[in-house]
């Protein structure tokens, strides 16, 4: 394989790579197949075995957490998946066949399941092919446990090199060491995805949705990433290498131009001022906040302290990050988010059943006013640290006026127990809402008065708005803010904020996206909270335009029926702004 081959794949994050690919595989991918010396066997006969037994003991505590919540069915399908356990297709039949075919343990298990899997498929009835589901989860997490010494994790990785994965999950990208990864390439993904949001925030060039061939051979080929434009060369000639080399160059060249306006303040020409602040995921943005000029932090996704992790954070670890987190900011707010957890950011925690639509489910100010110890936990430890700077509280996910009223309610709770224990926190923190359901949306007339302030989240807005789920990349064709009924909807919070005079900032995707910077200036809104490598083009956006243009721009877009409309008009004002 030594031509030039040029995968067409969508782009997710801009920067360009030239380096060596690593496949990264989930647990159950990939499965090696090795023979094993006689004296080892037992070895491997044991380490199934303790596969086993850790399956269980998995089962066993989500079962206990089930029967505790009252999910008496889901804990009867735990209970069904312990009983398949002691199966002798499970016990004897893998054990014989580690003895007698001599080869490593998940090799030997993957088999076994391949067959029992086959037998599975022949059977019409259809009780017996829904066994055949429980059958493969049990198969994934026995397997997942039998590799988990062997598998590396993105932050073990020690060398530079791109990663190939078929997918990637939010904790892999938070891991993920930016010493070493230049970028990620993988099969599926979408741009609003939480894994698209972490390499953003990561500043690692991103591209999905590419069939790539295999590439780890002994003499991996050299491989170019172009973030911004999708596409991804292998083998490139040396001819397409220089261009490369010279257009990333180019490009590190714009950047620190751009980072020239971090000294002046986000304002139209004609005076109109915008707040600019970021998008933080992981402490390690906040020292980029200062240099590209960032006000303030608008969107502190505080369920990023624990993806990846085993165990919540203590009130005490999270006191000290958030204290740090505003301290660090300074003057300006920090905008706390509660723990929006669900969707595709479970991480390794089951607290809710698993659920045919996990975005329709228990998830964000759902779940932790279900969970109140932990929501009590997280609103100490952040009440805590007002004491220290400036910070607020964001409430994700409100579809109603009773979850804020509610979730209201559990802060004042919180901030009696701290008065009696003379803690010292900021009496009057700022309570805002996000608005991100559509129904919340419909009624800011209602949540306005009742909050601080509005953070518009675009990323779910449009996946609720338009039902599209905004991590299938399949369906990426109709996930688009630019409809018309997102834009109404914007439209309807920014009126309403601005009647109730409260401030509405956007903390979604097309803060970022330059194209949409003049619209949402013309829409009325007050503040764009964005990734922070995306600072320096968005503050210099704002900087070339008028808000008399930005208002005539909004009026005009909001008579256009289709997106495709809508983007034409964005694109041709974008272009007319000579950006
Ligand atoms: C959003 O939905 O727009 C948002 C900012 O929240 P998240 O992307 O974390 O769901
Ligand atoms: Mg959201």
């Amino acid at each position: 394989m030594n031509r030039e081959i040029r995968l067409q794949g969508y782009p997710i994050c801009p920067g360009i790579a030239i380096g060596r690919p690593f496949l990264f595989s989930a647990p159950e991918e990939d499965v090696p197949e090795f023979l094993v010396a006689d004296d080892k066997i037992q070895f491997e006969v044991d380490r199934y075995y303790q596969a086993l037994r850790r399956s269980r003991k998995d089962l066993m505590s989500l079962q206990r957490r089930m029967l505790q919540e009252g999910g008496e069915e889901a804990a009867d399908i735990l209970g069904s998946h312990i009983e398949i356990m002691r199966d002798p297709i499970m016990t004897v039949k893998v054990e014989q066949a580690i003895r007698s075919e001599g080869k490593n343990t998940e090799y030997v298990f993957k088999s076994v399941m391949g067959e029992v899997e086959e037998k599975f498929q022949r059977i019409t009835d259809i009780f017996f092919r829904e066994r055949l589901k429980d059958f493969q989860d049990i198969s994934r997490r026995i397997i997942s446990h039998l590799r988990q010494k062997e598998r590396c994790t993105l932050k073990q990785l020690a060398y530079r090199c791109i990663v190939f994965a078929h997918e990637l999950s939010p904790s892999d990208t938070a891991e993920a060491n930016t010493d070493v990864i230049d970028a990620f390439v993988t099969r599926s993904g979408a741009e609003t995805s939480h894994v698209a949001i972490m390499a953003r925030a990561k500043g690692i060039p991103f591209v999905t949705n590419v069939d790539f061939p295999v590439l780890c051979t002994a003499s991996p080929p050299q491989i170019i990433v172009d973030g911004g434009s999708g596409l991804v060369i292998i083998n490139p000639t040396g001819r397409t290498l220089q261009e490369y080399r010279e257009f990333e160059q180019k490009q590190r060249q714009e950047v620190e131009g751009l980072c020239k306006s971090s000294l002046f303040s986000a304002e139209t020409i004609d005076g109109y001022p915008l707040r600019l602040s970021a998008n933080i995921e992981m402490f390690k943005e906040l020292d980029m906040l200062h240099q590209y000029g960032g006000e303030g932090v608008g969107l502190f996704r505080s369920e990023y302290l624990f993806l990846g992790k085993d165990s919540f954070p203590s009130e005490e670890e999270q006191f000290l990050v958030y204290k740090q987190l505003v301290e660090k900011v300074g003057n300006h707010t920090s905008v706390i988010r509660t723990f929006d957890i669900g969707g595709d950011k479970l991480g390794n925690f089951h607290l809710s059943r698993q659920e045919q639509n996990p975005y329709l489910g228990c998830r964000a100010i759902r779940l932790m006013l279900k969970e109140r110890t932990l929501f009590k936990t997280q609103l100490r430890a952040i009440l805590r640290a007002s004491a220290f700077g400036e910070a607020s509280i964001l409430f994700p996910m409100i579809s109603g006026l009773n979850e804020l009223l509610e979730a209201k309610m559990v802060v004042e709770t919180v901030k009696e127990e701290l008065l009696a224990a003379g803690i010292p926190f900021n009496r009057t923190i700022p309570m805002g809402c996000m608005i991100e359901v559509p129904s919340a949306a419909l009624i800011c007339d209602i949540l306005a008065p009742e909050s601080s302030f509005l953070s518009i989240g675009t990323n779910d807005l449009v996946q609720y708005a338009l039902a599209v789920d905004r991590g299938n990349s399949a369906m990426s064709y109709l996930y688009t803010p630019s409809h018309p009924s997102v834009l109404r909807l914007i439209k309807m919070v920014v009126d309403e904020g601005n009647r109730a005079g409260k401030n509405v900032s956007v903390c979604g995707e097309i803060a970022a996206n330059p194209l949409y910077t003049e619209l949402l200036i013309g829409l009325g809104v007050h503040e764009l909270s964005v990734s922070t490598p995306a600072l320096p083009v968005i503050k210099n956006t704002i900087r070339g335009l008028t808000i008399v243009g930005a208002r005539e721009l909004a009026e005009h877009v909001l008579t256009l029926s289709t997106p495709q409309e809508i983007d034409a008009a964005l694109t041709a004002a974008f272009q007319k702004g000579g950006k």
